[in-house]
């Protein structure tokens, strides 16, 4: 089997090869907007095709690009689809204490942007498509076929990545299951402690609420001001607190970190939420709410995020408007939470008016195989490492995936800290060489797993 296949020094030259690659990959900016992906996208596309991978480089708009590339198997299951974003985001300079894009290696540390978000895991995809093929080619055939996928524009929408490729090749990547980012392997004091593996997003929607009223001179003031409204109403807004809200994704990930978390009474509150009683269940959540990033996975939020109205200090204006950001549990409908936002303005001269929505897609289980899959490959690396189902706040371009039907499971392979991981669309972020070896090893576990690569012996 794949890994089992690699003697130690072979697994020597794939981790200093991958360091190579990661180094270069950092040196090609690609920062988005305006994106210029097309660099990377030709080292990813030249690549492949030196070890005989059938590729193909897109170009969807000028600068951009997309690779999609298949090493083939029996077919008797249908593809995994390993996915990545060749885009980065923008850095500030001054901030950093080395190269942006220089790919700098300092005590045992890759610096660079994107050496985690994403190019990190592009070069993971990379390097599990690379030994597929060398199996493929010593008569070894999977189950499935598997295809590399590196898109652009991730970090802007993905107009212009996933939705394009989905648009104008949606044939090329039609698979039953994938992998993308979304997740994340936490170390804690030293500790590999848990793999969280994204099944599921929420659903962001940006609504405006608009005031009216009617207008005049500010020096004779009156009731109906439009600006008085809007804030009385958002006031409301900011106190109204939607219902408790969960589903399997987020019992599993609460009941089963209960068992780990280092903290007592973080662990009970855990244990709580996870435990099916409405009590223990209000109980636990009012605790796990004062850690922001807990809270925000147990209901549905809304951030007041832009606001505007009036014209001159003098006017009262007519119209006064906020814009909030909503993000819904999977399956909501956004007509819902208005309603519940209407009633609790309880004014018929503010309105709500959605004006934009993300993709609504369904969870992918975890109970399903692959979960499985992956949870084996974690504990085969890290034997005290639990993995966790996780819904994440953000978005990312696995919602396309689902939306089309396909089960996709969001990771990030590489086990960090708190503090690596914020420096993930902040400063001096970086990888270590180590991290990277794992995740490696931890992509190809997972693949050879999932596409259930037949035994050496066979
Ligand atoms: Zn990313």
């Amino acid at each position: 089997m794949f890994l089992s296949r690699l003697s130690d020094s072979d697994r020597e030259s794939v981790l200093w090869d991958a360091v190579q690659d990661l180094q270069a990959l950092i040196r090609l900016e690609s920062v988005n907007p305006p994106g210029n992906e097309l660099g990377v996208a030709r080292y990813l596309h030249d690549k492949l095709l030196r070890h005989r991978v059938e590729s193909q480089l897109f170009e969807p708009a000028p600068g951009r690009g997309a690779v999609v590339a298949r090493v083939r198997g029996r077919g008797t299951k249908r593809p995994l689809l390993l996915m990545a974003h060749m885009d980065v985001v923008g850095v500030e300079k001054d901030k950093w204490r080395y190269q942006p894009f220089g790919g700098e290696i300092v005590d045992g540390f890759i610096y660079g942007r994107g050496s985690i978000d994403d190019k990190g895991m592009l070069v993971t995809n990379l390097h599990a498509t690379l030994q597929m093929q060398a199996l493929t080619e010593a008569g070894v055939l999977p189950e499935r076929d598997l295809i590399f996928l590196a898109t652009s524009d991730e970090e802007a929408g993905g107009d212009w990545g996933i939705d394009w490729v989905m648009a104008n090749h949606g044939e090329l990547i039609d698979a039953e299951l994938a992998l993308n980012e979304g997740g994340r392997v936490r170390v804690i004091d030293g500790r590999t402690v848990y793999a969280a593996v994204q099944c599921a997003e929420k659903v962001p929607h940006n609504v405006v609420v608009t005031a009216r009223g009617p207008g005049g001179h500010a020096a004779v003031p009156h009731d109906g001001n439009a600006v008085t409204r809007l804030v009385r109403a958002l006031v409301r807004i900011a106190d109204h607190r939607e219902a408790l809200a969960l589903f399997d994704v987020t019992r599993g990930f609460f009941g089963q970190l209960s068992a780990v978390w280092p903290d007592a009474s973080l662990r009970e509150a855990m244990a709580d939420v996870a435990s099916g009683d409405p009590a223990r269940e209000a109980r636990g959540a009012s605790q796990l709410e004062m850690v922001p990033s807990f809270g925000a996975v147990l209901r549905n939020g809304i951030s007041p995020t832009l606001i505007s109205g009036g014209i001159r200090s003098n006017v009262i204006p007519t119209e006064a408007a906020a814009t909030l950001n909503i993000r819904l549990m999977p399956g909501e409908p956004v007509e819902g939470i208005l309603g519940r936002l209407r009633a609790v303005v309880d004014d018929e001269n503010v309105e709500f008016r959605v004006k934009s929505s993300g993709l609504d897609a369904p969870a992918s289980s975890p109970s399903a195989p692959m979960f499985q899959s992956i949870r084996e490959a974690v504990t085969a690396l890290a034997p005290d490492a639990i993995t966790v189902p996780y819904l994440s706040t953000g978005a990312t371009d696995s919602a396309t995936l689902r939306a089309a039907g396909i089960a996709c499971y969001g990771v990030l392979p590489f086990p960090l800290t708190q503090d690596d991981e914020d420096r993930m669309h902040g400063h001096d972020e970086r990888l270590s060489v180590d991290a990277l070896g794992f995740g490696l090893w931890l992509t190809m576990g997972i693949v050879q797993r999932v596409t259930h690569l037949p035994s050496a012996s066979e």
